[in-house]
């Protein structure tokens, strides 16, 4: 599998991104966009239906693409996936296809990545009765301690959303995600993931060899993997 050397940043969430020497980046595929998963150097793929873009009478074939996808070797995680209580079709869509990325997710044993807004008893409900293997990370997250450690107690990680993780308010819920569940990303925000690291780890009173090494590790454990 691709994955990022012990010495690289890790954008574990982006749109469109171009390579950077020095950052690894998983790029986000959302099916109903016209893109299809490249051989670039320094990046690989997540893919899946964004609740957003759902469509009743095409659910079935933005699935295929899923599944089609999935299978290649520079797709290295599902989603994003998930619910929007504010944007989308009726839940009851977004719940079907949601459980049917976490399927894709155990065949294929690849992780799941999710889009969550304000529908967290739904996707805990969903993990609960669906009992994955595989490791899901709430990506653009932004919510209370309190909702943190709910999901951290499912074994989830989390993936603060960018604008939120450099606020000096945030520092007190960052500093209660242990360090091994967290990771960072830009999720197509016109901002490196350098400054991003840079931000954070003096939140964390952490240096960035620290932090560089912590969500390396957290990669491997993320992709249980440790091949780097
Ligand atoms: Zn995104």
């Amino acid at each position: 599998m691709r994955g990022p050397g012990k010495y690289d940043f890790i954008n574990i969430h982006d749109h469109g991104a171009d390579p950077h020497k020095g950052v690894f980046t998983i790029d986000n595929i959302m099916v109903h966009e016209d893109r299809y998963p490249g051989e670039l150097e320094g990046i690989a793929f997540s893919c899946g239906a964004h609740p957003w873009h759902l469509e009743k009478d095409k659910m079935e074939a933005q699935l295929n693409k899923v599944r089609e996808y999935a299978s290649l070797e520079t797709v290295i995680a599902l989603g994003e996936a998930g619910f929007d209580r504010l944007r989308g079709p009726e839940s009851q869509v977004q719940e079907k296809v949601f459980r049917a990325h976490v399927a894709i997710s155990e065949e294929k044993r690849k992780p799941l990545f999710i889009h969550c807004v304000k529908a967290w008893d739904e996707l805990l409900k969903c993990h609960k009765e669906m009992k994955p293997e595989m490791n899901w990370i709430i990506h653009g997250f932004k919510g209370k301690p309190e909702l943190a450690a709910q999901l951290l107690d499912r074994g989830f990680y989390l993936s603060p959303w960018v604008e939120w993780a450099i606020r000096p308010e945030s520092t007190s819920t960052l500093k209660s995600i242990p360090p091994d569940r967290l990771f960072l990303e830009t999720d197509g925000f016109d901002i490196g993931i350098e400054p991003v690291y840079r931000v954070v780890a003096e939140h964390l009173r952490v240096d960035m060899q620290t932090l560089k090494r912590q969500l390396w590790e957290n990669f491997c454990s993320l992709f249980r993997t440790d091949e780097g």
